[in-house]
């Protein structure tokens, strides 16, 4: 591939279409098609490939997504950092619409989703993956995370520290049982999509991290009728370009020289496969 990004970021159009020379690349995958496209562009002085998560007519729902697939094409753009903004329902009170969440942990609740590369399925090129397991203790990139945290505090978007998003299967909001559960866990966010992209990275070496914009509370968090997906596109698009100058922002803060650890996720592990 002649186009290539240092820097991916995994979101709608609303965050790509208004930037100068956007270049449309389409990628092939041993795991299928991505989501879409990749558009490259150039954001302070960094290559930046944007991948709408959805398709760009949004017509993949969170189950339905090729998340492998979006992640190696990523990587075999020459992507190495992801930023992954996604909206997200409030479990605590005190994170109500507009709260700018940088997670710091995760918990996993979707259901049907592959969430390895390391399968011991064939690839067209007839290599085998091997069976491994990876630390996933702490799922984020750190350093990924304090890049969005400073570009929010400049930006004047005191963003919240970390804390857990839980990720559920969807399509469907959660219940009210359900969300009280995952309040009372003391988990801040609930969302769809952040998993399985946070193990994908880590097993493609790439720095990952998660910028959540809440756009209702949850369920359990609130006394009225439940989330609504109008509810939840009205704040998304009443914040989608605050969200966008963060990210823009945050692009440029990212390390040009990584030395965080996620690009040795697989020192001295077998895997059977050479990544792109
Ligand atoms: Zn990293």
């Amino acid at each position: 591939m002649s186009e290539q990004a240092e820097i991916g970021v995994i979101g709608g159009s609303g965050f790509y279409s208004f930037l100068d020379d956007v270049t449309e690349v389409t990628v092939e995958t041993p795991y299928g098609e991505p989501s879409d496209s990749l558009f490259l562009g150039e954001l302070a002085g960094r290559r930046v490939a944007f991948l709408p998560r959805h398709g760009r007519k949004h017509h993949l729902p969170p189950h339905r997504i090729n998340y492998r697939a979006n992640l190696w094409a990523l990587r075999a753009a020459g992507v190495r950092q992801v930023l992954a903004p996604c909206a997200v329902g409030g479990l605590q009170t005190k994170y109500g619409p507009g709260t700018l969440l940088v997670p710091d942990q995760l918990v996993d609740r979707t259901k049907s989703r592959v969430q390895t590369y390391y399968d011991g399925h064939p690839l067209p090129d007839g290599s085998v993956p091997h069976v491994v397991h990876l630390g996933f203790a702490d799922p984020y990139c750190e350093a990924g995370r304090q890049a969005s945290l400073a570009a929010a505090r400049e930006y004047g978007w005191e963003p919240v520290d970390g804390g857990t998003l839980c990720v559920i299967e969807g399509p469907r909001f959660s219940t009210r049982a359900e969300s009280q559960w995952h309040a009372a866990q003391g988990w801040a966010v609930v969302g769809m999509t952040g998993h399985p992209e946070a193990v994908l990275a880590r097993e493609l070496e790439l720095c990952y991290s998660s910028l959540t914009l809440v756009t209702d509370l949850d369920a359990g968090a609130e006394t009225g009728e439940g989330v609504s997906h109008e509810e939840v596109l009205r704040v998304f698009g009443e914040n989608v370009g605050r969200l966008r100058e963060v990210l823009f922002n945050a692009v440029g803060k990212l390390p040009a020289k990584r030395d965080c650890g996620c690009g040795n996720a697989l020192t001295g592990l077998d895997t059977g496969i050479t990544l792109p």
